[in-house]
């Protein structure tokens, strides 16, 4: 995995490279008619793709836009995903849960799930009529990967009086055995919520134990956790961010609360993708380091091009397994279609549904940041 924690401000990460050949082989070839498609959408990588590689990426870009109008799908495109599937052929774009609402309401047949593969699944837990399809089967997460729901009826055993909260970042399994899930943006809702409709002072939050301690630290709530992380975002450290104030005053620090404890203490906000997304458009910082996926940065800088990026650079390995090419081929093929067992799939739904039923919040919460970190007890 790329780790560059300081690329500096004019350093994007570079979309994968491919030579022309990856379009011939497709029978894709950049001729007027591709041109008059997507010159408009050049300007939205112009800084991420050069003029030389564009006729590379403008076949697959105009063949994978031509198959979703004749096969009636979109394209769910997550804020990690590299710039050319974000701008250029995602119909929806977003978070996990941002993306899943879209499954659920989308009129098209098919969805693409531009993502990792829980996500995917999510979508078919919402969309079940609809045909999901996800780009490369191995796009897994760490922390889905991290907790299986043979593990989670144990912890049932164990603690039979907590509920017990489980990330959105697991597998349909895991959201079938839980009480109800939250996402990083209303996690301290969710902990909280649960914390009084079972009338206890402790709740247990799986399977991301820096979320967990980032959580507690906001809510004052007694939470027991599960020892999964994300092999992106457990990278980080508040050594980190000392070292990229003292390299760039005056600069502003983001974080994703799936960091360990000690970056949010050291961070100037943090919160989910979107929760960061809205503060660089709302405040137009002048320089700004985003501790998350370096292809967040990418596409928030896009948005904002009057904000300087300094990259400190995280890559996920299975987000960078969706390409371009992958997404035409599966338009083509119909392959590899995420499929639930219905039993896993209604109980799983359960759990999303106790979170989609609660106040829909204005905007995703912030965490507060500043705060000394916890250690908390694990279910194991
Ligand atoms: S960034 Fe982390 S949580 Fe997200 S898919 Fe990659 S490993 Fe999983």
């Amino acid at each position: 995995m790329a780790r560059l924690i300081d690329s500096g401000p004019g350093c994007p990460t570079p979309t994968p490279l491919r030579g022309r050949s990856a379009a011939e082989a497709r029978g894709l070839v950049y001729d007027d008619a591709v041109k008059a498609e997507t010159d408009a959408l050049y300007p939205l990588v112009a800084d991420f793709v050069t003029p030389m590689e564009w006729p590379a990426i403008a076949p697959l870009v105009a063949g994978i836009n031509r198959l979703k109008k004749a096969k009636n799908a979109v394209i769910l495109a997550h804020n990690y995903m590299t710039p050319d599937i974000f701008s250029l052929v995602g119909d929806f774009r977003g978070d996990s849960l941002q993306l899943a609402r879209e499954a659920a309401a989308t009129d098209a047949a098919i969805i693409v799930q531009a993502g990792v593969h829980f996500m995917a699944e999510t979508s078919k837990i919402l969309a079940p009529d609809k045909t999901v399809l996800i780009p490369d089967t191995r796009a897994g997460c760490s922390l889905a990967a991290s907790i299986t729901g043979a593990d989670v009826r144990l912890i049932k055993q164990k603690f039979p009086n907590y509920p017990i909260v489980t990330y959105v970042n697991c597998t349909a399994d895991v959201k079938a055995e839980c009480h109800i899930t939250c996402t990083s943006s209303n996690a301290a809702q969710v902990v909280e919520h649960v914390a009084k409709e079972w009338n206890t002072d402790t709740v247990i939050l799986v399977p991301d134990q820096y979320l967990a301690k980032n959580v507690a630290a906001q809510t004052g709530i007694r939470v027991l956790t599960w020892p999964g992380a994300c092999e992106v975002h457990e990278q980080f450290s508040g050594e980190d961010v000392r070292q990229l104030r003292e390299a760039h005053p005056g600069v502003i620090i983001l974080a994703h609360p799936e960091c360990p404890p000690d970056v949010l203490q050291e961070a100037d906000f943090a919160g989910s993708t979107s929760a960061i997304s809205n503060y660089v458009s709302e405040n137009q910082p002048n320089k700004v380091v985003l501790l998350t996926e370096c292809s967040m940065s990418d596409n928030v800088a896009a948005e904002n091009p009057n904000v300087n990026f300094i990259r400190p650079c995280n890559l996920c390995p299975h987000m960078k397994r969706i390409t371009l090419e992958n997404i035409y081929d599966c338009l083509v093929t119909g392959q590899h279609e995420v499929t639930i067992p219905e039993d896993v799939r209604v109980r799983a739904k359960a759990a999303l549904d106790a979170m989609l039923a609660l106040p829909k919040m204005a905007r995703p919460l912030a965490f507060k940041t500043g705060q000394v970190p916890l250690e908390l007890g694990m279910v194991i």
